[in-house]
């Protein structure tokens, strides 16, 4: 694991996020000006991706199309090389969108999911950000307190109500997500929805209440899903998810109880699986259970726990 973290997918974005350059509007005006700026036009919270082989993001510059109302509105994403990166919002049939979409080399606009399977990391960290943020400020554009508008502050990072003045920030949703053992089976579920009739299955999650610390949310969520009482939770790594703006915090924990009696509400089926089929299906060759891809945290806590690369009981 790097000083950076384990590196799941979303996880690796290279912008320094500026915060002292965020501090003089005048200034973030300024950079978003300059030639050498670029931006990431999102059109329906699609990112923007070069359609050749190599799936890259396509950065516009301040020539290309864009007016002083989207320089004005663009979110600084971050800085790399002293280069400012924005973000801005598109509608299908612009004129930014009439020219991306006929450019010589092309561009496609792809969801966040298929970004995180196609993109090198770095950009699909960058990615997730702009999507999570582009989002945020969708939803933000009326104060929570009185429902007067809001305007944007710092580059996107604040946006405060134009009457009582009250600042919002932005917004990140911690889930936890839990990988429970007994030394040789792992506990896995089903939840109601898409995976339901299939043989997928994945570690259990559930979104943290407020007031809650980390090992209390574990401990509720396997209780509430499985029937199972939990202890020695241990976190193991974290992942950024942009579907729309959570945090997945991933954790191994001990059962301390066994049998299992899972929420026919939320749950289609929750079972044991035996370390060798766990194995089986991370080689692709079981029969009877599929397991998250690598996009997803809850393949990486799986992984671990099959090779015993976390602490043994
Ligand atoms: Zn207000």
């Amino acid at each position: 694991m790097s000083i950076k973290g384990f590196g799941h997918v979303f996880s690796r974005n290279p912008l320094n996020r500026g915060e002292v350059e965020r501090r003089s509007e005048e200034d973030l005006l300024t950079m978003a000006n300059r030639e050498s700026s670029l931006f990431l036009a999102i059109r329906d919270l699609n990112i923007p991706v070069n359609s050749n082989r190599k799936k890259s993001l396509h950065w516009m510059k301040r020539s290309h199309h864009l007016l002083d109302k989207e320089i004005k509105t663009a979110i600084l994403l971050g800085i790399r090389g002293g280069v400012y990166h924005y973000a801005i919002k598109i509608k299908s049939g612009s004129d930014i969108d009439t020219f991306l979409t006929h450019q010589d080399q092309g561009v496609d606009f792809i969801d966040i999911r298929t970004c995180g399977q196609l993109l090198a990391p770095e950009d699909a960290g960058i990615a997730a950000q702009a999507r999570i943020q582009l989002y945020w400020h969708d939803r933000m554009a009326f104060c929570s307190l009185c429902g007067s508008k809001t305007f944007m502050k710092r580059g996107g990072q604040v946006r405060q109500c134009s009457s009582c003045n009250t600042e919002h920030f932005p917004r990140t949703d911690p889930v936890i997500i839990v990988l429970v053992h007994d030394g040789e089976h792992c506990l896995l579920g089903q939840s109601k929805g898409r995976l339901q009739q299939t043989n997928m299955y994945s570690a259990l999650a559930g979104f943290m209440d407020q007031g809650e610390a980390i090992e209390e949310a574990v401990y509720r969520e396997v209780k509430e899903e499985a029937g199972i009482e939990v202890m020695n939770v241990k976190y193991h790594s974290s992942q950024p998810w942009p579907l729309p703006h959570s945090l997945m915090i991933g954790c191994h924990a001990e059962a301390k109880t066994k049998d299992i009696q899972f929420d026919k509400e939320e749950m289609t089926d929750v079972q044991w699986f035996p370390r060798n089929e766990i194995i089986k299906s991370l080689n692709g060759e079981s029969d009877v259970l599929q397991i998250p891809m690598q996009l997803a945290i809850a393949h990486h806590l799986i992984k671990a726990w099959a090779k015993k690369e976390i602490p043994v009981l």
